[in-house]
């Protein structure tokens, strides 16, 4: 792993806003007013003197979930280097969410387990925020639109408007309530286009129709199931905020067909409660079998859904972790970027979503500040999206490889065979030894690049540590 990309990841992780950025449009738009969305909003509105976000849900409602984000629902944590991208950028979310019960959870509010072990407390104070996903997007939402210069424009986006190899607007249809100032159709003149429009998102279509290349579009099967419900939070347990549990495959704690459970403390005094499964495991879909499953699993989860049921469980079904190599393709019009799911969406139990939409944003940061030629096509944009990319992609993919892998009974080159040898003694080892975990807790909540996981320290340490285990 070369040295630069490391530095580079870690300059996107520590981004902050420019003190004198230069104003380079008139009008930049927003396809997409979710995370990814608003946190490309932020950075545009130094750059532009209006951005307008074109988004066909209302967004003006407080915390509530929409159809446009149908995840929003299930448990999303927010992981220490979005979080601390989003309290540079927009400050105060953080607050805002305990004041509104929430929970920033650091390490002594924590319990992590592998099967019935947990892991190793790595002595480092990183603060996860445990909040319903409606209410995170508000606080976000409300500091990004609450900007002089950023609008949002209730329609759908439907297109492209080009011009001298760049794009010059966006094409949008109303959304169709007939609400007070909406426009039924029209193009909407941009000078800076910003695709946040989700995995669904239809900008590749959109490019073939057009005369464009189309990225190549990278899957990786991961079938994961999704059941997550809402308890009242009753007094046990007021210690812990956040309760993990992976690999759930020893006879203490049956599987039963779940590979992940999470509690996490939220909003409205409650406990959010997900249960995850791969493949045919649909594990809790009812009320009754959900708490079967966590009866058997380390007594918080038990604790947690003893609870009044404060929402039914709703379930949630994804088949792939799904990548768009915009890097690669190469012809593009210029002034036009892709960030977010729309980019790449994983699978999501490693909680990287929203995170990389931050660094996507950082990107985004990094290459309006650079002085890039903005009539060329935004390749350097997309090349320093893809050390985000591929970043997060290791960690989540290397993992489903593996597990698709061993499940098909597929034979793999020795060198990736050295590699999951290395990243599963890595994982045991951060179980007992505190440096261990902490490069593994770095990488996991984004704020290392997983190439350090690799350094010779780490290496000789996960292999004593693997040695040791074995000689008991
Ligand atoms: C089950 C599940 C659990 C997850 N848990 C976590 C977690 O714990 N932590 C984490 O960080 N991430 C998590 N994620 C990922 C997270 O949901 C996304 O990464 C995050 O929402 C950022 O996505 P986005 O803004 O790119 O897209 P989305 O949130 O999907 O939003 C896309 C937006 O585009 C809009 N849109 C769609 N079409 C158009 C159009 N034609 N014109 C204009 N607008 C349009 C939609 O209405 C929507 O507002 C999870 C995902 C899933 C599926």
């Amino acid at each position: 792993m070369s040295e630069s990309v490391v530095a580079l990841f870690e300059s996107l992780v520590g981004a902050e806003p420019p003190h004198d950025a230069p104003v380079l449009f008139d009008t930049a738009c927003v396809m997409g007013g979710s995370i990814a969305g608003l946190l490309a909003a932020r950075v545009l509105s130094d750059h532009a003197r209006e951005v307008v976000i074109v988004e066909p849900d209302d967004i003006s409602a407080q915390a509530h979930s929409r159809p446009g984000v149908p995840q929003d629902q299930q448990v999303h944590t927010l992981l220490p280097a979005g979080r601390r991208w989003i309290e540079r950028w927009l400050p105060g979310v953080s607050q805002e969410a305990r004041d509104r019960g929430a929970s920033l959870a650091g390490p002594d509010k924590q319990f992590v387990g592998y099967d019935d072990a947990r892991q190793a407390p790595d002595g480092v104070d990183h603060q996860f925020l445990a909040i319903g996903r409606p209410l995170l997007e508000t606080l976000v939402r409300d500091r990004v639109t609450a900007l002089p210069n950023v609008s949002v424009l209730r329609a759908q986006a439907t297109g492209l408007r080009y011009g001298g190899g760049a794009v010059t607007g966006v094409r949008f249809a109303g959304a169709g309530t007939g609400g007070e100032g909406e426009r039924a159709e029209g193009v909407l003149t941009a000078d800076f286009v910003v695709d946040a429009m989700g995995r669904s998102s239809r900008l590749s279509n959109w490019l073939g129709q057009d005369g464009y290349d189309q990225p190549r579009l990278e899957r990786l099967e991961a079938p994961v199931n999704y059941a997550t419900a809402l308890f009242e939070r009753r007094a046990k347990f007021p210690e812990l905020e956040v309760a993990t549990v992976l690999q759930l495959f020893t006879p203490q704690y049956p599987s039963g067909g779940v590979s992940v459970a999470a509690a996490t403390a939220v909003e409205g005094q409650q406990w959010l409660v997900m249960l995850m499964g791969y493949g045919d495991n649909r594990p809790g879909r009812t009320i009754d079998a959900f708490r079967a499953h966590c009866a058997a699993l380390p007594p918080v989860f038990n604790d947690a859904t003893s609870g009044v049921v404060t929402r039914d469980v709703v379930t949630y079904h994804q088949a792939e972790s799904r990548r768009r190599h915009f890097a690669g393709a190469e012809r593009l019009p210029a002034r036009l970027v892709s960030v977010g799911d729309a980019v790449a969406s994983f699978n999501p139990v490693y909680g990287q979503g929203m995170s990389s939409a931050a660094l996507h944003a950082s990107c985004l940061a990094s290459y309006l500040g650079s002085g890039a030629d903005l009539d060329e096509a935004a390749t350097e944009f997309f090349r320093l999206q893809q050390v985000v990319v591929d970043a997060a992609w290791a960690v989540s993919a290397g993992g489903d490889a593996a597990r698709l892998d061993a499940e098909n009974g597929t034979e793999v080159p020795e060198e990736v065979r050295q590699q999951r040898l290395a990243m599963a003694q890595i994982v045991g080892a951060a179980l007992v030894d505190p440096e261990v975990s902490k490069a593994f807790n770095n990488v996991s909540y984004m704020l290392r690049h997983p190439g350090t996981l690799f350094d010779p320290v780490i290496l000789a340490k996960a292999a004593a540590a693997t040695e040791g285990a074995a000689a008991q």
